[in-house]
């Protein structure tokens, strides 16, 4: 997402205040006086990503801007205004803006708004699958990463994988995983379960994909 924020503000104090706290947090300031000029840098190829837009223009208002300007772009808006009067019509009038600050103003505050408002709108990132089951080679992929397992504790983390959420209780586990070992125990379970999560814990440190149900047997969490 680009870095840019457009102030379109007159008075060339606050312009440059708000510029300077931009830069401060790493965006690029753009500044222009006029609507006029706001919305031709909105048609230009590096668009914004967000307007500063002050309510009082020389050559049109604020609202009259972020009106042409929502016919042909989404790009959130937040208003400067000097008057009451002014944020009953933000308020109240459906005009597409995304927050507003009033003068006078700490522009480390505005820069605080213009973040939180482009952190709604982020996309969220695309997550690695947590798991992933190869069966043709008795594998599993978790976090985008091979795990190195034995033998019960690959088959152990399928029987958990094919019933995300689902307990299953250690007689249905040595069911399922254990059907070809004749002298299994309920600690059998127990202690694959620790060292699989041993082992993913080694992939991902923060995460514990694996639930305890006390007296019922173990899940999958989902995801
Ligand atoms: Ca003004």
């Amino acid at each position: 997402m680009s870095r840019t924020i457009l102030i379109v503000e007159d008075e060339l104090a606050i312009a440059d205040s708000i510029a300077y706290a931009l830069r401060t947090d790493g965006f690029t300031p753009l500044h222009v006086t006029l609507g006029g000029q706001a919305l031709d840098a909105m048609r230009a190829p590096d668009v914004p990503a967000l307007i500063v837009l002050d309510v009082g223009l020389p050559d049109m208002n604020g609202f009259e801007v972020c009106r042409l300007l929502r016919q042909f772009s989404n790009v959130p808006v937040i208003f400067l205004t000097a008057r009451s009067d002014e944020i009953d019509r933000i308020v109240g009038l459906e005009i597409g803006a995304d927050d507003y600050v009033t003068k006078p103003f700490s522009p480390r505050e505005l820069v605080a708004r213009i973040r939180v408002v482009l952190r709604r709108l982020a996309p969220a990132p695309a997550a690695a699958p947590r798991f992933e089951l190869r069966e043709p080679e008795a594998r599993v992929i978790y976090r985008g990463q091979p795990l190195d397992l034995t033998r019960y504790e690959y088959l152990l983390l399928k029987a958990l994988l094919e019933h995300p959420g689902h307990v299953l209780s250690r007689a249905q586990l040595m069911d399922r995983v254990w059907a070809d070992a004749p002298d299994t125990l309920d600690r059998t379970v127990d202690a694959h379960v620790k060292s699989l999560r041993a082992k993913l814990r080694l992939v991902d440190p923060a995460a514990d994909p694996i639930q305890t149900h006390r007296g019922m047997g173990y899940s999958l969490a989902p995801a």
